[in-house]
């Protein structure tokens, strides 16, 4: 039985009102309904903190033609937890929509998978398929925090805090991690990207985004593995989060 006692918050801080079913869904499906939502995940035991992901940044959203609901500190600071002062933020992936908030966590360690930055760094950086995931400030800062001693890399699964885990799945991008978080109910699995909705994972129809497409199934499964049960699997972008969670604060929902 895990021995932690962890509370799983999604913070929803920016929304898409419609997702074509070719971009949420590599094989043929409908489109998703209620489009996307965008969420920081916050996992705390009242001792230990962990945030997971920091959001897109309101000019880079918007840009994009992202609705921009509130800057994630402000969900936060609902649950009393003030982004200033938290200790460990894990940035699932380099995506826009996963590390543009950094400067709202000055005191964190940021804990990233050592190939994402090999690969956002590297020879592959610029061609089309992956380019147009990145806003380039971000990199820059990542790898500014990484010259401050504020990164912590992982290479495959590794221990943030006890009871909670980043474990390596890839297939989305190159070095795309998940988080095991252990509740009361077991453990839970905040999947981020590497399942967007239920139904990619339940289905086994991959988000058209990917470096590696054997590499999202094999994360499917490994997903699969680590979580105690299907419902504590918490796809990274589903409306349907909202819905299937507990209501926790304004948009704010809580495994329950
Ligand atoms: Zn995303």
């Amino acid at each position: 039985m895990p021995s932690h006692d962890y509370r799983v918050y999604a913070v929803r801080y920016g929304h898409r009102d419609h997702v074509p079913a070719h971009e949420a869904f590599h094989q043929e499906h409908a489109a998703p309904e209620g489009g996307m939502d965008y969420f920081v995940w916050a996992v705390t035991d009242g001792q230990n903190t962990v945030v997971v992901d920091t959001g897109f940044g309101e000019d880079e959203g918007t840009r994009r033609g992202r609705t921009w609901l509130r800057s994630p500190d402000l969900g936060l600071a609902e649950l009393g937890i003030d982004a200033s002062q938290v200790e460990h933020v894990v940035l699932t992936h380099f995506h826009y929509d996963h590390i543009g908030g950094q400067a709202l966590f000055p005191r964190a360690t940021f804990h990233v998978q050592e190939e994402e930055m090999r690969f956002y760094t590297g020879r592959n950086a610029t061609r089309p398929a992956f380019r147009g995931s990145i806003y380039l400030p971000d990199i820059l800062s990542i790898v500014a925090a990484n010259y401050e001693g504020r990164v912590k890399f992982h290479d495959g699964d590794a221990q943030i805090v006890p009871g909670v885990r980043v474990h390596k799945v890839a297939g989305h991008t190159a070095g795309m991690q998940c988080v095991s978080v252990e509740t009361t109910r077991g453990t839970a699995v905040l999947t981020s990207d590497a399942s967007h909705y239920y139904a990619n994972i339940d289905e086994g129809n991959s988000f058209n985004t990917f470096v590696d497409m054997a590499g999202v199934y094999r994360g499917y499964d490994r997903i699969k593995e680590l979580a105690s049960s299907p419902d504590l699997i918490l796809p990274g972008h589903d409306p349907l989060v909202m819905q299937r969670l507990k209501a926790a604060g304004p948009d704010i929902v809580e495994l329950e």
